[in-house]
């Protein structure tokens, strides 16, 4: 263990020894980090023992919040009796095997089978190998490009990134890879100017359609695509947009890949963002919620019509992770699974908690600072606006969201901003007094936010 020591102490050896993920190290290096000691419920504790709300989840995962004994228990029974073994070379666990069989009860229909990996991004670069593994299987090896999202996020992997269409990271190291390109994503709120949000949701799936027509859908692998983009900035697509994308794909023969790495495991009210929006995803990244966070584990599902084909044509698939389906994460992931499942989370989240949240968040708009709430289930976006009626931001992109953001910790709140979107992805286990305490605490910050910005 750890000894304790002060937070000075902390600040000052990560500095000389750390160097964080996501992080400005010069910003970093001026102020040094909070130092989180310490978790229960849906509070975090610092190591000055402050309390704080953390209305994100951890990063978006900790589904049945902190401290479940169960969770605990699960990996330390599993580590007793078997801590690691590979599933290279024709062997497997019963712990993965469990896993695997409750996840094809959970997921939609068509897919049964599960891929596991370390992570998202290891999900998703398995996805790129495996699609382009599936086509070839079928004789079509020049079918390689894959179409994804200006703003997506699908991880930090050379192909999780290139996937991804965050352009400050395509920036650092000559990202995407080749074959990857990207469309619009149906952000009304920062793109839709004049138009209103259904033609828009329609006009950014035409585009999808465009295309596919002059890449050639001879060419074209699979459409990959968060339901709702989480790290974009919480960008619910206007209702019009995900029937108006299933209406294409019908119309070609190539894969749907849904990341469902933040909106699966009861994040929208329902299991997977797919039952949420009625998609027919071949593929589907999962991690985060898959654990509730406590360690970590992703995979991929696989339709059968995907899967079918590697089985019967794909001969050996050279692609795997020594940590794919780790005995322990998998302990912990099924038993978080049964969990959300016998404790009715995912239900309450759709029926309860997440209404109660989404109609209380909706209060916010009223606030001189807030252009537009969005929100599905227990997860929610806010827009700081210059001024509300034009829509029109901020000049210096993303500052107020900063400020906002230090404001909010400072009074005991943990929320996210993606620029001048404040973001927020609660555990599934928030109650009605959390989500009251919320929005009192998002008020007052909104109020400190424009005071400082007045100043
Ligand atoms: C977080 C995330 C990933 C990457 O997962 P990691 O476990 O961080 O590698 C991929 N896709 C989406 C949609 C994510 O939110």
């Amino acid at each position: 263990m750890h000894q304790a020591r002060s937070t000075v102490q902390w600040q000052a050896m990560e500095k000389a020894h750390h160097l964080a993920p996501f992080c400005h190290y010069q910003q970093l290096q001026a102020k040094g980090p909070r130092i989180i000691k310490s978790a229960k419920g849906v509070y975090l504790y610092d190591n000055d023992g402050n309390v704080i709300l953390d209305a994100m989840a951890g990063l978006w995962c900790v589904n049945l919040g902190y401290g479940r004994q169960e969770l605990i228990d699960a990996a330390s029974r599993q580590m007793a009796e078997l801590p690691y073994y590979n599933l290279f070379f024709q062997t497997a666990t019963p712990p993965v095997i469990e896993l695997s069989s409750q996840l094809a009860a959970l997921a939609p229909a068509a897919l049964n089978r599960v891929f596991f990996t370390g992570s998202g991004s290891e999900a998703n670069d398995t996805v790129l190998r495996m699609v382009r593994h599936y086509w070839a299987c079928l004789g079509q090896p020049q079918k390689q490009v894959f179409i994804s999202r200006h703003n997506a996020y699908h991880g930090s992997t050379v192909a999780g990134a290139s996937l991804g269409g965050m352009a400050p990271m395509h920036r650092q190291g000559g990202l995407p890879i080749p074959g990857i390109e990207h469309i619009a994503q149906p952000y009304w709120f920062a793109e839709g100017g004049d138009m209103a949000p259904d033609d828009f949701g329609i006009w950014a799936a035409e585009q999808l359609r465009e295309r596919i027509d002059s890449i050639g859908p001879e060419k074209v692998a699979a459409f990959i695509a968060e339901p709702i983009q989480g790290a974009g900035g919480v960008i619910v697509p206007p209702d019009s947009y995900w029937p108006a994308v299933k209406k294409v794909l019908a119309d070609y023969d190539i894969l749907f890949v849904a990341d469902e790495v933040i909106c699966g495991f009861g994040r929208t009210g329902r299991w997977f963002g797919s039952d949420y929006y009625d998609l027919k995803p071949d593929l589907m990244p999962i991690a985060k919620g898959l654990s509730s966070g406590y360690l970590p584990i992703g995979g991929v599902m696989v339709s059968d019509k995907v899967a079918l084909v590697l089985i019967e044509r794909g001969g050996e698939f050279y692609h795997g992770f020594t940590y794919s389906g780790h005995p322990v994460c998998a302990a912990v992931a099924s038993e978080n699974l049964r969990l959300l499942d016998s404790e009715g989370w995912v239900e309450r989240a759709g029926k309860q908690i997440g209404p109660y949240l989404q109609k209380r968040w909706r209060e916010l708009a009223e606030h001189p600072l807030v252009g537009e709430t969005r929100g599905v289930g227990m997860v929610a976006a806010l827009e700081l606006v210059k001024d509300k009626s034009a829509r029109s931001r901020f000049d210096s992109k993303g500052s107020a969201g900063a400020l906002c953001r230090d404001l909010c910790v400072e009074n005991g709140l943990i929320m996210r901003a993606v620029g001048d979107t404040m973001i927020i992805s609660p555990p599934l286990i928030f109650t009605e007094a959390h989500v009251d305490e919320l929005i009192s605490k998002t008020h007052r910050c909104l109020d400190l936010t424009l005071k400082a910005l007045r100043a």
